[in-house]
């Protein structure tokens, strides 16, 4: 008894001389790199490290804690390459840039990502805000805020009056000139200086908006917005930093000159003609195709007044096509990474994504994979998530079904672990 005490004591002092274990009694793990589950299997996890995977159900010694998984499908938490946790969709939201403080967004944007986190999305690729979204994986990372771990851009990088310009639609005396500091660039000298200021203010990549964009307020929504020299400046800068870049891209052409430029990924891709197809496999560029945005945005404009006029016509007319581009895309062989961008629907619907790809002609192994090593090895961390594995990150989910065999139960996870700890059971 007396030691009990003593050890009890000690644990608050130090870390506990014992480390608890966690026994996962999984009914079927899907441990993302097998191609299959398999039945009966226990993950330990101690700390917040994976220290074994076992055959069969472990038999609980000392203070060892048992969670029960053995109706359910175990697997590895998921990653999402294309949110924004700064903010949602609504009607009339094109005010909010005029309405809201930042402490107003940064307490929407620990409630997004909490969701987040809930739908089982334990790691999440930010690809743009105001910065909020870097305190926010501050704040995370910190444990003051309950999210998925997050790498961000902060804010994007655009041309001026381009996708992600932050001033487009604002009277003229409020426009003002963002330049590169705002994450606007015009030539190759302020693209290098947007790059490193991303860095200064903590981002973890870079992200450009290469053509015009749907829900900016403007006209053009495909158009080439950046030269290949400013692409290229901004591409050379970043890889100074170990930064990788992003390109969000409708049109063909400002893809074409971001996939020759070196951008590690694609996002949206809707317009991409078969030289852009020739060129992604030939640079070996992702394509990252957030379908569920798209249809998303689409039905959106379908509602009186949601967006404002300019946006309308452009959601109608990119929004449909991104699922038959993904269809094309995967079926010529263009590398696949799973992303959403989150923000544009309702944070949380995430894993809809899965059923629109396996809908357009991806097998659901590959769509959850996708989701899993593909992305982990884009992130730079692959031997800290994307597998459960031994030695690896415990960020660990369930589900009531066999996803491979049903698709749709990832759209309502039961269990959400990340880094260790039980976010939802
Ligand atoms: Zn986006």
């Amino acid at each position: 008894m007396k030691k009990m005490y003593l050890l009890a004591g000690l644990s608050l002092l130090a870390a506990p001389l014992f480390a608890q274990r966690t026994l996962i009694h999984c009914g079927n793990l899907f441990d993302g790199i097998n191609n299959n589950v398999q039945p009966q299997m226990t993950v330990v996890v101690e700390g917040n490290k994976i220290t074994a995977v076992q055959k069969g159900y472990t038999t609980p010694a000392g203070q060892d804690r048992v969670l029960d998984m053995k109706s359910k499908t175990v697997l590895p938490g998921l990653i999402d390459m294309h949110v924004h946790l700064e903010s949602q969709t609504r009607r009339g939201g094109a005010i909010d840039g005029f309405t809201k403080n930042q402490a107003d967004v940064a307490y929407q944007a620990a409630q997004y990502a909490k969701t987040t986190l809930i739908a089982g999305f334990t790691t999440v690729r930010d690809l743009g805000g105001s910065g909020v979204n870097v305190s926010l994986r501050n704040a995370i990372n910190a444990g003051l805020v309950d999210g998925p771990r997050v790498l961000t851009v902060g804010k994007s990088i655009a041309t001026t009056g381009g996708h992600a310009d932050p001033t487009n639609g604002y009277r003229k005396d409020l426009m003002g000139d963002p330049g590169p500091m705002e994450g606007v660039i015009n030539g190759p000298e302020d693209a290098r200086k947007a790059v490193r200021q991303r860095y200064k203010d903590g981002s973890d990549l870079i992200k450009i908006t290469a053509t015009g964009g749907v829900l900016s307020n403007a006209k053009d929504g495909s158009g080439a917005q950046f030269t290949e020299e400013e692409v290229k400046a901004v591409v050379d800068a970043a890889r100074d930093y170990g930064f990788p870049v992003a390109a969000h891209a409708h049109g063909a052409e400002g893809m074409k000159r971001a996939i020759r430029a070196g951008v590690q990924t694609i996002e949206h891709g809707t317009l991409m003609d078969d030289e852009a197809i020739e060129l992604f496999k030939k640079y070996g560029t992702y394509y990252v195709p957030t379908i569920i945005a798209g249809k998303t945005a689409a039905d959106s404009a379908r509602r009186f007044g949601y967006y404002p006029a300019l946006v309308t016509p452009k959601a109608l007319a990119i929004g449909p096509k991104i699922q038959a581009t993904f269809a094309k895309a995967y079926k010529a062989g263009v590398k696949i990474a799973f992303g959403t961008d989150a923000g544009v629907y309702i944070h949380g619907y995430n894993a809809k994504e899965f059923e629109y790809m396996v809908e357009a002609g991806m097998p659901p192994l590959e769509a959850i994979k996708a989701a899993l090593m593909t992305n982990a090895k884009l992130l730079g961390m692959d031997a800290q998530i994307g597998s459960i594995e031994t030695g690896k990150m415990a960020d660990i989910i369930a589900v009531s079904e066999n996803p491979l065999q049903n698709i749709k139960t990832l759209q309502a996870v039961q269990f959400v672990m990340k880094d260790g700890k039980v976010y939802k059971q």
